[in-house]
């Protein structure tokens, strides 16, 4: 299979003024793709999936994620915000939803969708969830932070992502498509997503082979709730009287950004898992021993899918209720919009797929294969010389990954804070004796 290598977007900086090099990031990170330089993080562009968990495991505040100026909607006389249900989800219960959209067209919005009505699109078009992929179990693409994961780390398995379009893009492909209609020029309107994880900035700013420019931006999520709350303070009583009319979503799009919101609507066999650190377990498990007879795998880099994005400033199992709370109250698509959005989801059905999705593998040790192998014997000679406790002083997550650095020349034996320590405590032996030190 051949391996192409084009960049990926990152949303994750860390600042250099901040960090302590406390080594917290590059143990939490799944993909090992952080360092300890020089007492500072420094991010591998090449193994980062954007997961965000450096980021909530840094006690200083050192790992930013990228934002775009809210005042970029004002260049735009038509101002469209894609918003995901689980904003909704981080309000207090006693906030009503319209006073919730009312305030997005209050701070300056002029459309509003939720981004999940991609889903009651989708739904439309065949009246059933279809998949695309060659190869079965398909695996869900709706979190890009697991699809790069399995670009960079299991390449095998590009064939099994569904190639279909996550419901935000096919939401904003049908609100171009109504602007379009409607004789107003490409340049007037702004379509803005509102994220809750930084895997979704990454993806929406990495230009995909076959994939149109759909947003002018991306406003993070905490941001723009603070927006919204600091309105509903401001406002109440005007709020309570307002009625503003959205494009109503169903159950099934309501709830399907949470764990099991996917898998429940495929049909057949299916497995939901959340969590990146479950699914990488998952997936050395699927490479290695395969999974049996299943037909949809739904797998979500955080926990309880995007209510537990790193952007969202609720808690993610409140948030969670509250959706599936929501949804028991939601009431059906009424009829005549429901042949509204049928009979415009038709016009566009041929662009929700898109082309592939390419391996960008990042384990191999060199590109040529007999320098790889090559280098493998090298790391596999120098793993018995380290002491193999993980201890992360070398500024490497792990004693493989420090002797994996070594034959690659990003790092140097040396490094080793345990063997400099041995070494330390032989030069003072020769001096001192025995006698005047602890046994090693
Ligand atoms: S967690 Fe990482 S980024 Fe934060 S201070 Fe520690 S080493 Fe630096
Ligand atoms: S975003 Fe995830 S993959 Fe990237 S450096 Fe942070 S923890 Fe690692």
């Amino acid at each position: 299979m051949k391996m192409i290598k084009r960049p990926f977007h990152h949303a994750l900086a860390v600042s250099k003024k901040a960090c302590r090099g406390c080594t917290r990031c590059m143990k939490n990170c799944p993909t090992e793709a952080i360092r300890i330089i020089r007492g500072t993080a420094q991010v591998d562009p090449e193994r980062c999936i954007d997961c965000g968990q450096c980021l909530d495991a840094c006690p200083y505040r050192a790992i930013t994620i990228e934002q775009d100026d809210f005042s970029k909607i004002f260049d735009y006389s038509h101002r469209v915000a894609i918003f995901p249900a689980v904003f909704i989800g981080q309000f207090p219960d006693e906030v009503e939803e319209s006073w919730i959209f009312q305030s997005l067209l209050d701070i300056g919005f002029t459309h509003l969708y939720e981004s999940e009505f991609g889903v009651d699109v989708l739904k439309s078009i065949s009246n059933r969830f279809s998949t695309y992929a060659s190869q079965r179990p398909v695996i869900s693409s709706y979190c890009p932070a697991v699809v790069r994961l399995i670009q960079i780390r299991y390449p095998n398995l590009v064939d099994h992502i569904n190639l279909l379009r996550p419901p935000m893009e096919i939401t904003a492909l049908y609100v171009r498509q109504l602007f379009e209609e409607a004789g107003i020029s490409k340049q007037d309107v702004g379509v803005f997503f509102v994220t809750p994880c930084a895997a979704k900035i990454a993806d929406i700013k990495t230009p995909h082979k076959g994939k149109e420019h759909l947003f002018n931006g991306v406003i993070n999520l905490d941001y723009l709730y603070n927006l919204v709350y600091s309105n509903i303070s401001r406002q109440k009583k005007r709020l309570q009287r307002m009625k503003p009319d959205i494009m109503p979503v169903s159950t099934e799009a309501c709830l399907w950004s949470l764990t099991q919101g996917e898998s429940r609507t495929v049909p057949g066999r299916s497995l939901a898992i959340d969590e990146i650190h479950n699914v990488i377990e998952f997936l050395e498990m699927y490479e290695n021993n395969g999974v049996g007879n299943l037909d949809f795998l739904e797998l979500r880099a955080c926990s309880e899918g995007c209510a537990g994005g790193v952007l969202n400033p609720g808690n993610t199992f409140l948030t969670s209720e509250r959706l599936l709370h929501r949804s028991e109250h939601m009431e059906s698509i009424p009829e005549e919009k429901w042949s509204i959005i049928q009979k415009q989801s038709r016009k566009f059905d041929r662009k929700i797929k898109i082309d592939y999705y390419e391996p960008h593998s990042t384990e191999a040790l060199d590109e040529d294969i007999s320098e790889a192998l090559k280098k493998m014997n090298e790391v596999n000679k120098l793993l018995p010389k380290l002491p193999g406790i993980d201890c992360g002083l070398c500024g490497a997550p792990s004693c493989e990954a420090l002797a994996k650095d070594i034959v690659q020349n990003k790092a140097a034996i040396s490094h080793c804070g345990v063997l400099q320590l041995n070494k330390k405590h032989s030069q003072l032996k020769e001096i001192w004796g025995d006698s005047l030190l602890p046994k090693p």
